[in-house]
């Protein structure tokens, strides 16, 4: 791998990054964080979102060059590089910029921590053992004796990654390898508490108001299940003055009620279509349930689908399919 990295690397002069659809902070640091290595590199180096993240992540992105793909007017032909950081099928740009990710020429390296990647670059760099895309770029730098080239701004940015996919350190997926880079990245200057502060103290009082109205007015388990879910409808996001990212972790908070295993979280979008969020822990696994009922997929214990029905018939239809989930 390392020698297959370097050579691309180092053929390289205009480097185009990408991400996932709906790009989270694990998706943003990872971002932001490869495209400060590839300037101290002394490589020109674009991020390009398909979309904008939530408010409580542009902050990462202050300094850097970046672009949300319906503003993107740069010709792909620009780019000799194009970095595929947290995804490893197309599709997951989503529909608008998956051809671009498609027709690219120059070549492609895919950083990811998903399970199942497709091969549609020139080096794949995909590790599902690993908790965060942001912890595996680090591995990667380290392997190839780079991380010379991280500075403060670009270990903050991994930092987040790492913060963010692990539930701040806490899922089975940490391991010490993930507190050794951790504690590497503390040494490049971060300071722990103000990611922290960064990330989770931006709330705005309707962001709370709306997680309060859901665990108390929303919350259903399954009878005779350790299944839990929560729905909210487009009318409901307005009442509460949503901001994308609103619901971002609301999906895990019924798996802190001792009993339940599975956790479910539907939010209907303008189209009246469904996105789905699942979550589970110990010996249940969400993954495979979402790719093959809900057009998703995702990790074990953290996945996503899509329902092309409304959000009363995408429950009914999770209600009468909730067998197969334990
Ligand atoms: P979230 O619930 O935060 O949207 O997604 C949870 C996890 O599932 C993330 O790791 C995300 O990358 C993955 N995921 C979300 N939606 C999809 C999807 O449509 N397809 C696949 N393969 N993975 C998804
Ligand atoms: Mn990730």
């Amino acid at each position: 791998m390392t020698d297959a990295f370097k050579k691309l690397l180092n053929a390289a002069e205009n480097v185009l990054i990408t991400t996932h659809k709906s790009p989270d902070g694990d998706a943003v640091g990872s971002a932001a964080a490869c495209a400060r290595f590839l300037e101290a590199y002394g490589k020109k180096a674009i991020v390009l979102l398909p979309d904008p993240p939530a408010p409580n992540l542009m902050t990462f992105l202050e300094g850097i060059s970046y672009d949300v793909f319906a503003d993107f007017t740069t010709s792909i032909d620009t780019f000799d590089l194009m970095f595929c950081l947290d995804y490893n099928h197309p599709y997951r740009v989503g529909e608008a910029m998956e051809s671009l990710v498609l027709d690219m020429k120059g070549a492609k390296i895919m950083i990811d921590h998903h399970p199942n990647p497709t091969e549609f670059c020139d080096l794949t760099i995909s590790r599902p053992d690993v908790c965060s895309t942001a912890q595996l770029f680090f591995e990667v730098l380290e392997e190839c004796d780079l991380t010379s080239y991280l500075t403060k701004e670009a270990s903050e940015a991994l930092y987040l990654g790492i913060m963010t996919d692990t539930g701040s350190f806490r899922f089975p997926s940490v391991t010490s390898k993930t507190h050794d880079v951790l504690n590497k990245l503390l040494t490049k200057g971060v300071k722990a508490f103000e990611i922290h502060e960064k990330v989770f103290d931006q709330n705005t009082k309707g962001r709370i108001l709306l997680r309060a109205y859901a665990i108390s007015n929303k919350f259903e388990q399954i009878e005779g299940t350790p299944i839990a879910y929560m729905s909210l409808s487009q009318d409901e996001l307005t009442r509460f003055s949503f901001q994308k990212g609103d619901t971002e972790g609301l999906v895990n908070i019924p798996l802190s009620i001792a009993g339940i295993s599975i956790s479910v979280f539907m939010v209907e979008n303008e189209e009246g279509k469904v996105k789905m969020s699942f979550r589970s822990k110990g010996d249940y696994f969400v993954n495979e349930f979402a790719q093959e009922n809900f057009n998703g997929g995702g990790h074990k214990y953290a996945a996503g689908g899509f329902s092309h029905d409304n959000l009363q018939q995408t429950m009914d239809k999770l209600i009468s399919l909730s067998a197969k989930l334990i």
